[in-house]
């Protein structure tokens, strides 16, 4: 049976160890059949778009004891890294793609050794159709690759068509294009990616700032010094009182907000309390430091509150009508600046560039594009780039995608719009019979993907699927 894997960022990686894994282990089995292609360019090979940075500042977002490859063994990425001498709870990114690129040759080997036969293309898939129970994946250089199961595993990242002098943000960025008349450089968005923007930038002397520009003015929230795993049943936050909210239809930003609280009046210094003080105000630099001080002392309870709610929230996701999750997207642009945390350790560099004003964050009240320049209005100021760095992401609608393999497979009908714009899956992630979705493509679908951990648990569902299924044939 041949199998291809389009795009192979850490979630293809952690698909190809499950279903090498799956088939060692199924002694029923001829293993010889089985022929997988994989399907990537090769400077993007297993790091993706989120591990494929050399930049030592660019560390993991999320704990290494969530980031193993193995869901039987939960601190193998932690073994990993004490076994090598070089464990922190944040390791850099790059070190993640060194451990996955180490599971990829383990696997690779098992494969062989059972005469699986690997076929690795550096290329990118521009088109899918399907004739007589097989898929046909057009490339760039006008090959074809022939498969009777396709992994579609490309990631959510491509750049949207928002601004035309705008550029996604990638660690070779050619700066020259960006500065304004003032030697300053502005980012759009100020999530995760931004923060990776910042700390790259940082060291660039003919900068003279870097400006952030959002909807919130606000930045990311920051991780406890030493997370623990959070297993806690909240009294108040907690899954079932969400899920009756959802069932009565009575589900709200304010119901959100009120059960937040609630479980907040444990705790005598909080978040929300914090960032109430600093919210009108915009002031960045105190609302970070007060959050820094927190973090340090190891209580940051709203952050722990709704990392943990992050092991149910998909279930919840599942069960929400259309209008209810358009409400949650609008609460959540202010959700998830408490929800996406960055390591302390990157906390304190930002702050520290916040307090050397060189670097800045303002409340976006307009952007438009005039005479091939970006003017952006903040706080009755107007800042002019020639070209801006973009971090925003708008992830659920893929059609806002610069992507032709998309386009094909919508003209294909391989897949289907869900009520969010991104792809529709049924339970075993297939938009259609034998075409599987896998990793940050399901955003819509699941909402909380762009996590290792979770995209490597579809993986293995995805791998034991086509197996067991395979078996019955
Ligand atoms: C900056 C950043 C930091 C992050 N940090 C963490 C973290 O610390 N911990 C964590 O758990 N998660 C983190 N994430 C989330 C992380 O992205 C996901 O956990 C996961 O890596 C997503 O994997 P993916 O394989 O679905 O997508 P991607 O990593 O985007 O990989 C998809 C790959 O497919 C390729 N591709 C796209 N289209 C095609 C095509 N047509 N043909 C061939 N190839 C194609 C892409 O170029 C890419 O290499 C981070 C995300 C970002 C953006």
């Amino acid at each position: 049976m041949n199998i291809a894997v389009i795009g192979f960022g850490a979630t293809g990686v952690s698909f190809f160890i499950n279903l090498i894994h799956t088939i060692n282990t199924d002694i029923t089995k001829n293993f010889k059949q089985y022929k997988i292609t994989i399907i990537s360019r090769k400077h993007d090979f297993i790091g993706g778009i989120a591990f494929n940075s050399n930049n030592k500042e660019h560390i993991v977002n999320t704990p290494a004891y969530l980031m193993s490859c193995y869901e039987n063994d939960s601190l193998h990425f932690v073994k990993w890294l004490k076994t090598k001498d070089i464990y922190t709870l944040f390791p850099p990114r790059h070190i993640f793609k060194e451990y996955l690129q180490e599971q990829f040759l383990i696997f690779l080997k098992k494969a062989k050794a059972i005469g699986i036969i690997i076929n690795i293309i550096d290329d990118f898939a521009t088109s899918l159709y399907k004739k007589d129970n097989s898929f046909y994946i057009g490339l760039k250089n006008n090959k074809t690759i022939i498969a009777k199961k396709v992994i579609y595993s490309a990631g959510h990242y491509q750049q949207s068509n928002i601004l035309n002098n705008s550029i996604a943000f990638n660690t070779n960025i050619d700066v020259n294009t960006l500065l304004n008349k003032d030697n300053s450089v502005g980012i759009l968005g100020s999530g995760l990616t931004t923060i990776d923007a910042v700390l790259s930038l940082q060291h660039i002397n003919k900068i003279s700032s870097i400006n952030i520009f959002s909807r919130n003015g606000l930045l990311p929230s920051i991780n406890l010094k030493d997370p623990k795993i959070d297993i806690s049943v909240y009294k108040y936050f907690n899954k079932e009182n969400i899920s009756s909210a959802i069932k009565q239809n009575t589900f709200s930003f304010f119901t959100m907000l009120k059960l937040i609280y609630k479980e907040l009046t444990h705790y005598n210094e909080h978040e929300l309390k914090i960032a109430k003080k600093y919210f009108y105000t915009q002031d960045m630099i105190n609302f970070y430091y007060e959050i820094i001080q927190l973090s340090e002392k190891n209580i940051l309870p709203l952050n722990q509150i709704l990392s943990s709610s992050r092991y149910y929230f998909k279930d919840l996701w599942q069960e929400m009508n259309l209008k209810q999750k358009l409400v949650f997207l609008d609460f959540a642009r202010y959700f998830n600046i408490f929800r996406n945390t960055i390591p302390l350790e990157n906390a304190k560099k930002i702050l520290l560039l916040l307090q050397q004003k060189k670097l800045y964050i303002f409340k976006i009240s307009n952007i438009v594009e005039n005479n091939n320049q970006i003017e952006i209005m903040c706080n009755n100021n107007v800042y002019i780039y020639p070209n801006i760095i973009t971090t925003y992401q708008d992830s659920f609608n893929i059609l806002k995608k610069k992507s032709v393999l998309n386009e094909s497979m919508l003209q294909n009908n391989l897949i289907e719009l869900d009520d969010l714009g991104g792809i529709k899956v049924n339970k075993t992630y297939e938009s259609h019979e034998n075409l599987y979705i896998l990793g940050d493509l399901l955003k819509s679908s699941f909402y909380v993907t762009n996590s290792f951990w979770f995209n490597s648990m579809v993986a293995k569902d995805i791998a034991q699927n086509i197996i067991a299924r395979d078996n019955q044939q």
